[in-house]
């Protein structure tokens, strides 16, 4: 009989991809064409109501209902000029997916049929959302959940061969108000930063209204063959391989990054990214990552609601587009154990309605000030809420990068560069607290004049987990799965707080009679010595660091289950209360989904692992040791000696030995995972999955992949890892 894996390794080899053609030389000229934005607006809706959008989307401000009307006829005659023939709205459910719930234009009316859009659909719909994750906040007798339109992310349409629809953006909410999603906490956590930020901007510039974040989300990805991806049920049920022996070759010769990218992952490239431009996704950078097979590509960075609106657009029509090109993409954060896995940095800084990046060294003193005390409240947040920073990025798939010598450790700290870091020990170290100074310009004697940072000389440590780029801060911890509003709800939310607290520390300085310059550098010394522990320059993948941070009194949470604990805390729900962003309520119902999603997802690969070792391999392996034992038989029939005999025999024996492995551990885990399903409490059943299911994972492993470089290869179901990285 052929095997699956045969079958699948023909069909890989013969892969002829399909044709692609972008619509244009110029992607200036299809870039947004299928969205709803600025320029269609205005070309569709009157001056007066385009006008009232336009200041809804820049400064929030309501719509009526008529507008409303008005609005969603324009965005029906635009979208059925398209094609469109239903609409949905599209948001962002805490399963980590997005969601979509189609509803057709089309309406019988008494005069045959129309196509109808009002202002109440467009504005808000109650989509039967009792099967998604609420953790408690809904019982069934209030199930309701309403999405509500967020018109600060354009509509846009979703292309299929089959049809079009309209997609409109929106925040997912409980009857009761709570946030359901990953996009509402994030708006509050914008709106509580834009007004901490502007605050603060106050005391150097007067003319700023607004500050918003910019996000650019360089993504990791890996590739695979489908039909070898089908061959392998681990890896299609949960998106990582779960045995596999290292490939003999893997990335040890460092030849996969930035060489030259395969054609037919080319080809597949270049087609997700003319969709993805043609929804006004500003990709801007393709290349090879470490790993044989891993790639990565990268927009243009966003104002961050609108960016991570895009990354999950993305992230779904790289899976679509790749249906086409026959490959499946993998977004798990480790589908190949020895080898690199895949993240999702996130490029963040702060801009002002005046055009000014706040975290931009800049070139006079007074910008500098400026620049420090934005740069110098990001530390001490981050230095603060360090376990929460560390909760937000914490999931199941993400335990297997962080620390392990190929993504930032689990241990949070900030990396400045030499230059910066030179510079705030200085400020720190002057004493001439400037009491004595008299004038403005005197004041900045004894303070190193920042120098401008050139880009070469930042970004040289990829080790720390949260590092200063020149003129952003860059978050390297996120998984590559991961939607990104989760840590940056925490990101924005931290540095709003602190803000906050900042201007009351600087504001009663002033009020005590001290000068306004003084003031700020008086508690940004303050913060300096404070957050100095968050600070690190070394190698963040070194054991001497490990040592170091923990002599510093800084968290090493290794494990999920423990790490979300974070976000129950006194100090977090405080934070939370003062942003106005979770209740404590809607902190304990998200706590509670992360530990069940984690538990969940442990439970399938314990599953997967049982059925794939009980069906696959063992009768594999003993398919393999009966054509030894016939041998054996044979050689004693002719009579051979004793060595002669030798060989098959140890083969025998060795595999006799890793199936009987196998099947010790494999029993030993169903016995674990039995009596872990049976503990009621959530976070006692994660960690027991964690500590004790999951602890059989690894001697599992070694016995399956023993017997993988035992078993005649011919016979072997499994495509083996060298198949499945080596893309042709
Ligand atoms: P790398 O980190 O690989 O050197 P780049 O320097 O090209 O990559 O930047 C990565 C991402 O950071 C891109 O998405 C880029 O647009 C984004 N980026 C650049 N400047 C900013 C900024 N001021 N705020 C947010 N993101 C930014
Ligand atoms: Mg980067």
């Amino acid at each position: 009989m052929k095997s699956l894996r045969t079958t699948a390794l023909k069909e890989a080899q013969s892969r002829i991809s399909p044709e692609v053609k972008s619509p244009s030389t110029k992607i200036s000229e299809f870039f947004g064409v299928n969205v709803f934005d600025k320029k269609k607006m205005k070309d569709f809706l009157s001056k007066e109501v385009f006008e009232k959008l336009v200041s809804s989307i820049d400064q929030g401000e309501l719509i009526n209902h008529e507008d409303a009307n008005h609005i969603a006829t324009a965005m029906k005659t635009w979208a059925i000029s398209k094609g469109a023939t239903h609409y949905t709205h599209w948001f962002q459910p805490l399963t980590g997916s997005t969601a979509e719930k189609h509803d057709s234009f089309f309406e019988p009316s008494k005069d045959g049929a129309i196509e109808v859009f009002a202002g109440s659909a467009l504005v808000q719909q109650e989509p039967d959302a009792s099967s998604f994750p609420n953790g408690g906040i809904r019982n069934t007798f209030e199930a309701r959940g309403y999405t509500a339109w967020d018109p600060s992310s354009p509509a846009f349409i979703m292309e299929s061969k089959a049809g079009k629809t309209l997609c409109i953006p929106t925040v997912f909410i409980a009857y009761t108000g709570e946030a359901l999603d990953y996009k509402a906490p994030l708006l509050k956590a914008l709106s509580a930063l834009d007004k901490a930020a502007v605050d603060v901007c106050q005391y150097f510039d007067k003319g700023i209204t607004k500050v918003s974040v910019s996000l650019g989300i360089e993504q990791e990805y890996f590739l695979v063959d489908r039909a070898l991806y089908n061959a392998r049920p681990d890896l299609a049920l949960t998106g990582r391989a779960l045995f596999g022996h290292i490939s003999a070759k893997g990335q040890q010769l460092e030849d996969h990054y930035f060489g030259s990218i395969p054609e037919r992952v080319f080809t597949y490239m270049v087609d997700f990214e003319n969709e993805a431009l043609k929804l006004g996704i500003p990709l801007k950078t393709r290349h090879n990552e470490v790993a044989p097979s891993q790639f990565e590509c990268a927009p243009i960075y966003e104002e961050i609601n609108l960016a991570i609106d895009h990354n999950q657009l993305l992230m779904d029509l790289m899976e679509k587009v790749a249906v086409k090109h026959n490959f499946k993409v993998l977004l798990h954060e480790k589908p190949y154990a020895g080898i690199n896995g895949s993240g999702k940095h996130n490029n963040w800084s702060l801009i002002t309605d005046t055009g000014k990046n706040l975290l931009s060294p800049g070139k006079t003193p007074k910008n500098n000030l400026m620049f420090l005390t934005f740069f110098v409240n990001t530390i001490k947040a981050v230095h603060e809420h360090a376990d929460l920073l560390r909760a937000s990025i914490a999931s199941v798939s993400n335990d297997h990068r962080l620390g392990a010598n190929e993504a930032p450790p689990a241990i949070i700290s900030c990396f400045l560069g030499s230059q910066l870091n030179d510079v705030l020990d200085e400020i720190e170290s002057s004493r001439s607290i400037i009491k004595k100074v008299k004038s403005e310009d005197s004041l900045w004697l004894g303070i190193p004049k920042i120098p401008q940072i050139s880009f070469d000389t930042t970004d040289r440590n990829r080790t720390s987990p949260f590092a200063f780029t020149g003129n952003k801060f860059e978050l390297r911890a996120v998984g590559s799965s991961e939607n990104s509003s989760a840590p940056m709800t925490v990101l924005n939310a931290i540095v709003a707080d602190q803000l906050t607290k900042f201007k009351v520390e600087v504001d009663k300085l002033i009020k005590k009679g001290e000068k306004k310059d003084v003031a700020l550098l008086t508690i940004i010394k303050k913060y300096l010595k404070e957050s100095k522990d968050i600070r690190f320059e070394g190698n963040g993948y070194s054991q001497e660091w490990e040592d170091e941070a923990a002599k510093r009194g800084l968290s090493n949470i290794k494990t999920t289950p423990k790490a979300l604990d974070a976000y129950i805390t006194d100090k977090t729900t405080e934070l939370f209360a003062n942003t106005n962003i979770f209740s404590k309520r809607e902190l304990h119902a998200r706590h509670e989904i992360l530990l069940e999603s984690y538990y969940k997802k442990l439970q399938i690969e314990a599953r997967v692992m049982g059925e794939m070792v009980n069906s696959i391999i063992i009768p594999a392996s003993i398919t393999y040791q009966n054509v030894l034992i016939e041998n054996a038989k044979g050689l004693k029939e002719l009579g051979l000696s004793k060595e002669a005999l030798e060989t098959p025999v140890n083969i025998i024996n060795k595999v006799s030995e890793h199936l009987s492995g196998l099947k010790v551990n494999i029993d030993k885990m169903l016995e674990e995972r039995k009596q872990t399903n049976a503990i009621e409490d959530s976070r006692d059943k994660a960690i027991a999955y964690d500590e004790k299911v999951k602890s059989y994972f690894d001697t599992i492993r070694y016995h399956t992949d023993k017997l993988e470089q035992i078993v005649d290869d011919s016979v072997w179901p499994l495509p083996k890892f060298r198949e499945l990285l080596f893309l042709k």
